[in-house]
């Protein structure tokens, strides 16, 4: 399969293909086309499998899409929480990436350091918001962060953030967003923890394992 073949818009292509990149990785493959459906997803998939992409590519679709060329104030539509700022910072370049020939706008949220700049991006509007769990609850809680009009959420590196600590923390941002969100839920491993996690928030989820 080529990157052609997944019906992405031109804008997203032409970035892919900036990349070199001209075939899906098998993540890739069988996640894009699920995204794109509107369903749920859990992905069994390492990093380095090309994960980042087979969210940030579909989500960048979907968002170019409902908010391509609307003049109205942007609004937080995807959400990808991760557990760390090393990991935050590399799915914000994705879709940097991804993105460049949108106007989509994003913000990557992690602690330890000042709050003022990501104050000062979200008052101006952001589209994509890629956060660690403790900052992002620490902004929502001071009315920073508006989940209303959320159309997707992401739970990347999940086992990490279980072990990390992090998993009461990312089931109160789950109940923040609107039940009728999009869930993706990516993990390297499926312990008992993640898969309650999985039946607690996904409604019937496509499985994809590489
Ligand atoms: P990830 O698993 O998201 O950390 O991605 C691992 C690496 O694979 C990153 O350096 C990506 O730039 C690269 N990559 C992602 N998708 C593709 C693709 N379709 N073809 C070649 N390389 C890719």
């Amino acid at each position: 399969m080529l990157f052609e073949d997944l019906s992405l818009s031109k804008s997203i292509q032409k970035a892919v293909h900036e990349e070199g990149y001209t075939h899906p990785t098998p993540i890739q493959e069988q996640s894009i086309p699920i995204v794109l459906s509107g369903r749920d997803l859990i992905g069994c998939a390492q990093t380095g499998t090309g994960k980042t992409a087979a969210f940030a590519i579909p989500i960048i679709h979907q968002l170019h899409r409902i908010v391509g060329s609307s003049k109205k104030a942007k609004e937080i539509r995807a959400l990808i929480v991760t557990p760390t700022r090393e990991l935050a910072v590399q799915i914000g370049q994705n879709f940097d990436t991804y993105a460049k020939y949108t106007n989509l706008k994003q913000i990557t949220l992690f602690g330890g350091v000042s709050q003022v700049p990501q104050v000062d991006t979200l008052k101006k509007g952001v589209d994509v918001v890629i956060a660690t769990p403790g900052r992002l609850l620490d902004l929502h809680k001071q009315g920073f962060i508006n989940f209303d009009y959320l159309h997707t959420l992401v739970l990347d590196e999940a086992d990490q953030m279980l072990d990390m600590g992090f998993i009461n923390d990312v089931k109160k941002i789950v109940k923040l967003t609107p039940n009728n969100r999009q869930t993706l839920l990516f993990s390297a491993t499926m312990p008992i923890a993640i898969r309650e996690l999985a039946e607690m928030f996904l409604k019937d989820p496509a499985k994809v394992e590489v």
